[in-house]
């Protein structure tokens, strides 16, 4: 055969070819209660970031979690829901969930030799206290616990030591998963409604999230890792603040993503589903779990069956 008949050309020897796959991190920010419409409606240059490489979809909080922080935090840690995971409110710790592993705990049983973090400004994600801890990995809280006066200048430190305590550790050490969560809009909307200190409040969970960015661009081997960010909040608001119902404004969430190995089409995701991502990116088998890698779930679910009163039997939780 003539080789001047092929167009393209091959190199000669295959080990030339850089074949080598990048190594894998994965980021997941939380910040608590932070409504849609409210997130569309504010200038947010951090997330604008993660989601250009990605997407911004809402998320239904699924109609076996009550629109409370506990449960839905524990789908994210767990990839179950409140009838598996048990957590139905922020004050009781279930048996239950000592038997769910978060997925930096799956991770590192899967493979020993990777490095996770947890880091939030709620206890009961990091410590045993109420619910938690709902990572059963536990992780970095900033002391004092700003839940003791939680007004909003002991949210604002405590979320900003978090910030820099996360950023810190993703620009210096080698952590393949991580959970970093701020808690200041959340409280910020209890005490004063979803007007213009909640969107501030959500303007410096952005800027701390730019922070976390900044850190890994800033990583010495950048150019040789493929990093994954993933961003969520656990449910909305009611316009003077307060949540646990079923209205939209509580039970619509989002999550945005960005990544260069990201399926190029999401069009729906579900809390559990980050579970299943952090797991897939490192081949780890998540069988088990109720969530799907990014990009498995086609359509928003719609099944009737699962339309219980659960939320509303649960509404009392205050976060
Ligand atoms: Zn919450």
């Amino acid at each position: 055969m003539d080789t001047n008949d092929c167009p393209y050309e091959l190199p000669a020897d295959p080990s030339t070819v850089n074949v080598v796959k990048k190594s894998p991190h994965i980021l997941i920010v939380g910040i608590d209660g932070v409504r849609y419409d409210s997130l569309l409606s504010t200038p947010t240059r951090a997330m604008d970031r993660v989601a250009a490489t990605g997407f911004l979809l809402p998320v239904r909080v699924h109609q076996r979690n009550a629109t409370i922080s506990g449960p839905v935090w524990a789908t994210v840690a767990t990839g179950v829901y409140a009838d598996r995971h048990m957590v139905t409110g922020n004050s009781h710790h279930p048996a239950e969930l000592d038997a769910l592993p978060d997925f930096t705990e799956v991770l590192r049983s899967a493979h020993p030799e990777l490095q996770t973090m947890i880091a939030a400004s709620w206890y009961p994600l990091a410590t045993p206290t109420h619910c938690g801890p709902i990572f059963s990995s536990r992780g970095w809280v900033p002391t004092p616990d700003p839940e003791e006066t939680n007004d909003a200048a002991s949210w604002v430190c405590a979320d900003d030591a978090v910030a820099d305590y996360a950023a810190n550790r993703l620009e210096n050490e080698d952590l393949a998963a991580s959970f970093v969560y701020f808690g200041e809009a959340d409280v910020e909307a209890h005490n004063h409604g979803t007007g213009s200190g909640y969107v501030a409040a959500i303007q410096r969970c952005d800027a701390r999230l730019g922070t976390l960015l900044d850190a890994i661009q800033a990583r010495p081997d950048r150019a040789e890792e493929d990093w994954t960010v993933v961003v969520v909040t656990d449910h909305g608001h009611l316009d003077a603040g307060g949540h646990g119902g079923e209205s939209d404004a509580e039970r619509t969430a989002w999550i945005a993503a960005g990544g260069a190995s990201l399926p190029r089409r999401v069009s729906a995701v579900d809390h559990a589903d980050i579970f299943a991502q952090v797991l897939a990116t490192f081949g780890v088998n998540t069988a088990d779990s109720e969530g799907v890698p990014f990009g498995g779930r086609q359509k928003a679910r719609q099944d009737p069956r699962l339309d219980t009163p659960l939320g509303r039997r649960q509404a009392a939780g205050r976060r």
